[in-house]
């Protein structure tokens, strides 16, 4: 008996749905996270004498990022637009006076943000954060309650500890260091040179306990932040001194998480993404990074201080050895996420980001065309295209005030990637038209108060000691 072209087109059709859905698991999405490290810190990216094998390799194995941006050029803020695909501005996350949170701050990430890991978690994700945080210390800030089912870490930077010898009192009245599990405070002072192992060793047992169902696993590392802690295991091995110990045990760190994706058999359904929060603190001199060929670095707008080294891996999805020059933002991940969780992006407010699948499927070079650099709460400058124009810059760290600059800079990126050759008045058209997309964009919202100017000022002049939540 013969049967018709009809039924066999039927029978494939059913067979292939079954296919979908017997594979129909959402993939993993694992954020590698560094604080301060500077676009020229790795060895894929440039760096002469810091030896970061694993980076290398994964980038070797997945796509390398040669112009991904942060958020904003200091930490907190650069978290927030991660977690929430937003300008730090639209969530209350930038202010021009108190650049970051402190532990005198009374507020933090609002509750009204949705983050990565409750978009995720309403999915069905197990979600996890092993590191700092940095988005508010208070219970009601910490990442429990911002999605996260488990967290262990620091609520902020490891310098934010007792100083007695700043003359800055603040500083000088810090709590020791906490070191968090969930909402509860484990350790005070932890010894910060078995940080980076220890988020390690939580972040593979989490993906182990997990790997029945889709994870994220967001690893916000304590370092290269001042100040510098490696192990034992590291101290004293890199050529670069102190800062490259610590980049190298970041960089086993990858490799450490990466094997266990391969060991757990979920490396073709599970994206990784490397980056790092902000360029690198530069008046720390040796102790700071490198922003490479870019000029300045963290607390700037200049391209050092917010063009992130980042790679992207996902084996199967994610070609080997693709570099791309396509424009991206770490606001780019939460709609990659979606995309990824078929999660509907709700229209009550704006997202700054779009979803990277075309770039990592190779469907589209390009994915962005635009991107704000802010410090604080200000709009510094635009980039379009190649051309970005800066309305003001600012040396950070050292004391100087922002310099306006009217007529704006004009540099062409692609030919001056160092922004040396201002080209402004060449290109009087390209101003015009940079001027009218920063203005648009400033004409399209009213930002909310800042939650970084909430502070305690009695914790802040030190005539109150801190609460005992710490
Ligand atoms: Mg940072």
């Amino acid at each position: 008996m013969t049967k018709s072209p009809m039924l066999i087109a039927l029978c494939i059709l059913l067979l292939s749905s079954c296919q979908v859905q017997e594979n129909d698991r959402f993939p993993n999405i694992v954020v590698i996270f560094t604080d301060d490290l500077g676009y020229g810190d790795i060895g894929v990216f440039g760096h002469p004498t810091i030896a970061t094998p694993h980076l290398d390799r994964m980038a070797s194995e997945g796509l390398k990022f040669t112009q991904f941006y942060s958020g904003a050029s200091v930490c907190t803020p650069s978290r927030a637009a991660l977690l929430t695909g937003r300008l730090p501005i639209r969530s209350g996350m930038a202010s021009s006076q108190t650049r970051v949170l402190f532990p005198f701050s009374t507020s933090g990430l609002p509750a009204s943000e949705i983050t990565i890991a409750e978009m995720v978690k309403e999915r069905g994700y197990a979600t996890g954060i092993f590191g700092k945080w940095h988005l508010g210390h208070l219970p009601q800030f910490l990442p429990t309650a911002h999605g996260f089912d488990e967290y262990f870490g620091v609520p902020y930077s490891n310098d934010m500890r007792p100083t007695p010898e700043s003359r800055w009192v603040a500083a000088q009245n810090y709590p020791p260091l906490p070191l968090l599990e969930n909402d509860s405070l484990i350790e005070e002072s932890p010894d910060q040179r078995l940080l980076t192992k220890r988020y390690t060793e939580k972040a593979i047992d989490f993906m182990t306990r997990h790997s029945e169902k889709p994870f994220f696993l967001y690893v916000p590392h304590t370092f290269p932040h001042i100040p510098l802690y490696a192990s034992s295991d590291f101290e004293g091995k890199s050529a670069r001194g102190l800062y490259g110990d610590v980049v190298e045990e970041l960089d086993w760190s990858v490799g450490e998480i990466l094997q266990a994706i391969r060991d757990l058999k979920l490396e073709e359904e599970t994206l990784v993404i490397f980056t790092s929060d902000n360029g690198p603190w530069l008046v720390m001199n040796e102790e700071g990074g490198s922003a490479g060929l870019l000029r300045e670095g963290k607390g700037s707008t200049w391209e050092g201080g917010m063009r992130e080294p980042t790679i992207a891996w996902w084996p199967g999805t994610i070609a080997a050895g693709k570099v791309t020059q396509s424009l991206a933002t770490m606001m780019d991940i939460l709609p990659t996420a979606a995309e990824l969780c078929e999660w509907q992006i709700p229209e009550d407010r704006t997202f700054d980001g779009v979803s990277l699948l075309p770039i990592f499927n190779d469907t589209q070079a390009e994915v962005r065309e635009v991107v704000f650099y802010y410090l604080g709460a200000e709009l510094f400058a635009v980039r379009k295209g190649p051309w970005k124009l800066h309305f003001k810059t600012l040396t950070p760290y050292v004391g100087q005030q922002a310099e306006s600059h009217d007529p704006p800079l004009l540099y062409h990126l692609l030919h001056d990637p160092s922004e040396l050759q201002n080209i402004a008045e060449d290109h009087p058209d390209m101003v015009q038209n940079l001027r009218t997309v920063a203005q648009e964009h400033l004409n399209s919202f009213v930002p909310p108060p800042s939650e970084l100017e909430k502070i305690d000022t009695a914790l802040y002049n030190g005539s109150k000691s801190y609460p005992a939540f710490y």
